[in-house]
């Protein structure tokens, strides 16, 4: 194996380190959930998330884990009303609705846009949709699809990093102008979008990926977007742990996390959310995990920046 990570890092070695795919049904969605999440208003309400079930996305990003509940071809026309139709069943009501597709909402392949009117027809009860794109897959049919809704169409696009060289590496097959581009069609055009940022990616050490973390937030409001979600990079997805155990990636610390989140809120530039997943992943003090993640919590919530956690494993 070539020991060059810039070598290393392609479409065919990321997929080579993959492990299998879990086992997805074509007429379901791989899962939902119902969180709480401030709305622009400053109201803090019952935001749904659906997972929606379709065809792996065409990208192949060093750190996405999200090809593992996706289908290898494109789901027939009819699937994806049906996936939401199905969860919005399960779901107590609520105003605001996120449809994540483990990829980009405007890949044909994956969500036909034969099916835009029925997915919109289930939809029109609702205030906000929200929907993940990768950047370069802003076009027209973002504006077909928002004009065929009723609720206010948000779009959520990966920035991951402002890092010239780590953005390469991530093989996102993206730049930061692309991601401004797409942004700023979006606001042209009226629709608000959020980006998602990463903390830590691999090849930076814990500082490095606290500085690269607050510049990209810089950049994404300074593009134009509404909202930041910040997302401590993890590893399971076979390309990341061999990184891990090559001393290439560690994974953030959550005083780091909280050390960003507290910086976004603080440029009261727009709504800063840190990812609250899994956060025992991220700490190595028992004593204290559970009040760090309430802390985090209660800072998305209240977009306010709450009194620190004491604990010995403060530095
Ligand atoms: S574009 Fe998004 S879904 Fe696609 S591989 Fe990259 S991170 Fe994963
Ligand atoms: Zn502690």
């Amino acid at each position: 194996m070539n020991e060059d990570p810039d070598l290393l890092i392609n479409d065919q070695w990321i997929v080579s380190m993959r492990g299998n795919k879990n086992t997805v049904d074509p007429q379901r969605p791989y899962g939902w959930l119902v969180e709480k999440e401030r709305t622009i208003s400053g109201k803090i309400e019952d935001t749904g998330i659906i997972f929606l079930t379709n065809r792996e996305c065409p990208f192949h990003c060093l750190m996405c884990d999200l090809w593992k509940n996706t289908t290898d071809e494109s789901v027939a026309v009819g699937s994806i009303p049906k996936q939401i139709e199905w969860a919005l069943e399960q779901m107590p009501d609520v105003k605001h609705l996120k449809l994540y597709n483990s990829g980009s909402f405007f890949d044909s392949r994956a969500i036909p846009e034969d099916d835009y009117k029925g997915i919109a027809s289930l939809l029109k009860d609702f205030e906000t949709i929200i929907v993940e794109s990768h950047p370069r897959m802003i076009n027209k049919k973002c504006l077909n699809f928002r004009d065929m809704l009723k609720p206010e169409l948000n779009i959520a696009l990966g920035l991951e990093t402002v890092h010239p060289d780590i953005l390469r590496k991530l093989n996102k097959q993206m730049t930061v102008d692309d991601f401004r581009n797409s942004v700023s069609f979006l606001t042209k055009h009226n629709i608000r979008s959020r980006a998602f940022i990463l903390l830590r990616p691999p090849m930076l050490s814990e500082s490095e990926g606290i500085r690269w973390a607050e510049r990209s937030i810089d950049f994404a409001f300074d593009a134009g977007v509404e909202c930041c979600t910040i997302i401590p990079v993890r590893a399971g997805n076979g390309a990341m742990d061999f990184l891990m155990e090559k001393g290439d990636f560690n994974p953030p610390d959550i005083h780091s996390l909280e050390k960003i989140l507290e910086y976004g809120i603080g440029l009261r530039a727009g709504r800063v959310f840190a990812d609250v997943w899994d956060l025992a992943l991220f700490s190595n003090c028992k004593k204290c995990i559970d009040q760090r993640t309430d802390r985090l919590i209660e800072m998305n919530l209240s977009q306010k920046i709450a009194a620190v956690v004491d604990c010995e494993c403060n530095k």
